[in-house]
């Protein structure tokens, strides 16, 4: 569609009706041979921005993509939808490899896909310099910045494109966020001088929710049944060890899960990762190796079982849920233990003295966003820049407003007991002697070492154990306490002085006795919830969906998103014509399938079908569907 009107290509091929945020002007930009720099959040439709310029430029577009497993994907939902796309890397076949170069050379793609490291071969230089290339467009663009948290040395590289090709237009895009990365993408891609465009980074569709970790995976099971059953999501671990055991517990427990962490052979990542995509409702538990350019937009949750390093991270994680727009959760079970582990792994880690404190700050700045009594999504937000947030009631926070109290002399028992012990004894140890200590138990350790003779003991029966474990980790969090050695022994800090000389104030958070449940009442952004019979229809429209997709081996969401569903389901279209109107619905994907999902509606009308409708998926409602259902505990070999 060369010379083709923007916004005739987002209509006839992608079946949008509009352009969001900034998307025309992105596009227009690079149509007129501009470069631009992108930075939208996960899920805000940054790939049009370079994908329909592709189309309507002459030549091919050539894209660099880190993410060689997802080449095939992106290649098939751009053919899908009528758009000639390939991709070269070191994993295809040489008659593939060979039939894309040739249509790339006569021009017969809209799209190329790359590896970064594959400009640094001869081969690909000379295959690009036999085409005609009508922009680039550099995915994942933070991946350039070497003190970023994706830091890839291919992507160094680069600047090349700019030497060999000055006057061919590119286009760098991120979701990650901070100035600091933002700068050094412009100076080392050589893009200063490229247009800016930087969009909000708020996702109103996700509901984030941060709850006091207890029995880290029967929350996370009850979280599930109750809120996600049958959805697709995925849960971060910190350790392969705990990828493995949760993904395990999940299975014995009914739920449909798969590990993927770096330890496993790259065999059974691929294939993990490719069910994960292509089948419906499964979750994958993983370490943070998994994730990044996974486009898959009906990930309705990510959970997280362990504290993220920094809030770029936790963002960009969470940020893979509800692409598509639709209600989603972002959770994360937080605990004293969290702190204490990651405050161990800087303080023994052998970085150096600068990267030491950056990762302290990051930590710190996560944990003020797991203690705030305040909007989640207003402090998530002023971390990347963006202030004066109302508070958005679709937080936890919002939802369940936690109190605060003045914990001043709590803080004071408890760091006066860290004292006494090293003063008057020369001992150190973790919460767990001092709570017990401040309330008084005379366990076998507490006899054992004396401490009930010491003037403290006992001095805390006014809190509970686990308000006391609640103070312990703020007072971590607030850099009160400090965190040593192998054992994650307490020790006071510069600051603790303030508080025992009385010249500085705690507050301390109360955790809510309730943690929110399901979704929001009037969440921003909700979908409408489907009328009775729409729900079977959608999930007729889903099973054909995955039948298909299996049939195409493609992911199911290549074929119709979870949102064109939806609507389908409630529009019931009984033409062609009608279907075409139904936004997602491009011309292609119209000709392919239309006569099919007409089909499967006919099906669903009331007199042929009830007795065979598929249950319907669950709603918030359900809960005591699974109040009695238990957890069952897998068998360990170790
Ligand atoms: P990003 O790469 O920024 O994470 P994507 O490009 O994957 O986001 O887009 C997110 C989702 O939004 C996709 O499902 C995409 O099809 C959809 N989308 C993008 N632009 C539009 C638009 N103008 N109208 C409707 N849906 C859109
Ligand atoms: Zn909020």
């Amino acid at each position: 569609m060369v010379g083709a009107e923007p916004v005739e290509v987002l209509r006839r091929l992608f079946g949008y009706d509009t352009f969001r945020g900034q998307q025309a002007e992105i596009i227009s930009t690079l149509v007129d041979g501009g470069d631009a720099l992108v930075l939208m959040p996960t899920g805000g439709g940054k790939s049009l921005c370079y994908q329909i310029p592709a189309i309507v430029r002459p030549g091919v577009g050539v894209v660099i993509s880190p993410l060689i497993a997802l080449m095939q994907d992106q290649v098939d939902a751009m053919r899908a939808l009528g758009v000639r796309a390939g991709f070269v890397n070191s994993t295809q076949e040489w008659a593939e490899r060979r039939d894309t170069e040739e249509a790339f050379t006569r021009g017969e793609l809209d799209l190329l896909y790359l590896a970064p490291e594959a400009l640094g071969s001869v081969n690909t230089m000379r295959l690009l310099e036999r085409g005609r290339i009508s922009l680039f467009a550099i995915d994942e663009a933070h991946c350039v910045a070497q003190w970023g948290h994706d830091f890839r040395p291919d992507y160094l590289g680069l600047s090349v494109l700019h030497e060999r090709w000055p006057d061919v237009p590119r286009i760098a895009l991120t979701a990650t966020a901070t100035t600091a990365t933002r700068d050094e993408i412009a100076t080392r891609l050589n893009l200063t001088d490229a247009k800016r465009f930087v969009a909000s980074f708020d996702r109103p569709n996700i509901q984030y929710r941060i709850v006091p970790k207890k029995s880290p995976t029967t929350q996370l099971l009850d979280f599930l049944r109750t809120e996600h059953k049958d959805d697709a999501g995925i849960v971060y671990c910190l350790s392969r060890a705990s990828v493995e055991r949760t993904a395990e517990l999940l299975v014995t427990n009914g739920v449909a899960a798969l590990p993927y962490h770096a330890g496993l052979d790259a065999r059974t990542r691929a294939a993990n990762q490719s069910r994960f995509l292509r089948e419906d409702g499964l979750v994958m538990v993983a370490t943070i190796a998994f994730g990044m350019g996974i486009d898959k937009p009906d990930v309705r949750f990510v959970a997280h079982l362990d504290l993220p390093k920094s809030v770029e991270g936790y963002y960009q994680e969470t940020g893979r849920a509800g692409r598509d727009g639709l209600p989603s959760t972002a959770w994360l079970a937080y605990g004293l233990q969290d702190v204490v582990q990651q405050r161990k792994m800087i303080e023994t880690s052998d970085a150096d003295r600068n990267r030491r404190r950056a990762l302290a700050q990051h930590l710190d700045a996560m944990l003020a966003l797991c203690e705030t009594v305040t909007c989640r999504r207003v402090q998530l937000l002023a971390y990347f820049g963006e202030a004066d947030g109302e508070p958005c009631a679709n937080c936890d926070t919002c939802l369940t407003p936690p109190s605060s109290f003045d914990g001043t002399i709590a803080a004071q028992k408890l760091l006066s007991t860290v004292l006494r012990l090293d003063r008057e004894r020369n001992q150190r140890f973790g919460a767990g002697q001092l709570i017990d200590i401040l309330l008084g138990r005379s366990t076998d350790k507490v006899t054992r070492f004396r401490h009930d003779q010491l003037s403290v003991f006992g001095i805390g029966t006014e809190l509970s154990e686990a308000e006391w474990r609640g103070a312990v980790r703020q007072l971590l969090a607030q850099g009160l306490l400090a965190v040593e050695g192998d054992y994650g022994t307490l020790s006071l800090t510069d600051a603790s002085r303030s508080v025992l000389s009385k010249e500085r104030q705690v507050m301390l958070r109360r955790d809510p006795v309730k943690a929110p449940r399901a979704a929001a009442k009037t969440p921003k952004a909700a979908a409408p919830a489907l009328a009775g019979e729409a729900v079977g229809t959608f999930e007729r429209l889903r099973a054909w969906r995955a039948a298909t997709a299996k049939e195409q081996s493609v992911p199911a969401y290549v074929i119709f998103h979870d949102a064109t569903l939806r609507q389908i389901a409630t529009d019931e279209p009984h033409t062609l014509a009608e279907l075409g109107r139904i936004s997602g619905v491009g011309e292609n994907k119209l000709a392919k399938y239309g006569q099919q999902v007409l089909d499967v509606l006919a099906e669903s009308m009331p007199t042929a079908a009830p007795a065979a409708a598929p249950k319907p998926r669950s709603t918030a409602d359900d809960d005591d569907l699974w109040g009695d259902e238990e957890l069952v505990e897998p068998d360990y070999d170790d």
